[in-house]
């Protein structure tokens, strides 16, 4: 059974919201998004914080702000010079979702300011529409995501099982919309997302210093972190050979068609099979470098070849860079660092060492 808007928490809503209010607006981080608010700076960080911390953010929406500072901008941008600013944040599927977004607004003339709307704009889905609609317009919808699900499950000690955060977002959203204040519902829902930030975390939330921490069932059973109960699948890990090909001073890298739907206009270190070899003949070569990372629920091993540095041919989808020139164009965020990592054995030995793997890093 869900969280149904009837339970004692809800008695004392009007207590709750006035302390979670107080402490927003005493304690909240000054972040330049809510210090100086603006329309477009909620849009673009609440695209920026999708799947990413404040603290990584800060710096990106600086520089993004600094560039293209309004809708018009954005929308007038080339796609190249829009990925460039967003380079090592990830999930480049938002920029590109920002800019048609702003394109999109500047057709229409008209700001819309139902949720609705915003819905069918890209890269908008329910969350980012009640935030953007209740912070810059007072539409009172409430923002649900995991944190504020989490927080809400503790607060009523909910034990229901579920399937994973999206039916636990369903499920607590009549809750989030009951505790809604009839004014400052962007402060109400900023605040509950401040919360989810930096008190009530996933582990080892922090009680005592909690604003809310009266009206919490959780924390009266002592066991906080036993909420939300969400099923879990398990991760799917693979491995993905690269290839390290340099010649002439020339990089070779593969760069995604601009109109692909995850790396559009970026560019990665080619796989084996780009390159036309299998993944076995390539994990024989040298080995330069082994990394992980997580994507979703991916866990994802890529191991990074040298191939011999004879001279290059052309094949399709990929491009000889001049070595020169990497800082210049677009590059996925781990790609670069892992280019640069590469790039960094002593000049004396590149690039034969590279090559070679006389070298080797992890
Ligand atoms: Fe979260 Fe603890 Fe506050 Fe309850 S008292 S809302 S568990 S931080």
């Amino acid at each position: 059974m869900g969280p149904l808007p009837s339970s004692p928490l809800v008695a004392r809503r009007k207590a709750f919201q006035a302390a979670l209010l107080g402490w927003y607006r005493a304690e909240r981080r000054r972040l330049p998004w809510r210090e100086k608010p603006s329309l477009y700076g909620t849009v673009v960080s609440e695209f920026m914080l999708q799947q990413t911390q404040v603290k990584t953010v800060l710096p990106f929406f600086e520089r993004w702000m600094a560039a293209l500072p309004d809708f018009r901008t954005l929308a007038e941008a080339p796609e190249g010079r829009v990925l460039k600013l967003w380079e090592g944040l990830g999930y480049y599927a938002r920029a590109r979702n920002l800019g048609k977004l702003a394109r999109a607004l500047v057709a229409m003339g008209e700001i819309p300011r139902a949720p609705e709307a915003w819905r069918a704009l890209p890269g908008v889905g329910p969350y980012t529409a009640a935030a953007v609609t209740s912070i810059a317009f007072g539409v009172p919808v409430a923002c649900v995501d995991g944190n504020i699900v989490r927080i809400l499950a503790r607060l009523t000690a909910n034990g229901t099982k579920f399937r994973d955060g999206a039916a636990a977002a369903k499920a607590f959203a009549p809750l989030a919309q009951t505790l809604l204040p009839s004014s400052a519902v962007g402060d109400h829902n900023q605040a509950m997302m401040e919360l989810g930030a930096t008190v009530c975390l996933r582990q080892n939330p922090l009680c005592a210093s909690c604003p809310v921490r009266r009206f919490c069932a959780a924390r009266r059973l002592g066991a906080p972190s036993g909420f939300p109960r969400l099923g879990r699948r398990a991760p799917s890990r693979c491995a993905v050979v690269r290839i390290w090909w340099e010649s002439g001073g020339k990089l070779l890298l593969h760069g995604a068609s601009p109109s692909g739907r995850r790396l559009a206009g970026l560019h990665e270190l080619p796989t084996a099979e780009q390159v036309g070899l299998s993944p076995g003949s390539a994990a024989r070569l040298p080995l330069l470098a082994r990394k992980r990372r997580n994507i979703t629920r991916f866990q994802i091993t890529e191991s990074i070849h040298a191939h011999p540095a004879v001279p290059g041919r052309r094949i399709d989808g990929l491009v000889w860079t001049p070595l020169s020139r990497l800082d210049s164009i677009a590059i996925s965020g781990p790609h670069r660092k892992w280019i640069r990592e590469v790039l960094a054995i002593p000049p004396k030995q590149a690039p034969e060492a590279r090559s070679s793997g006389l070298r080797r890093i992890r």
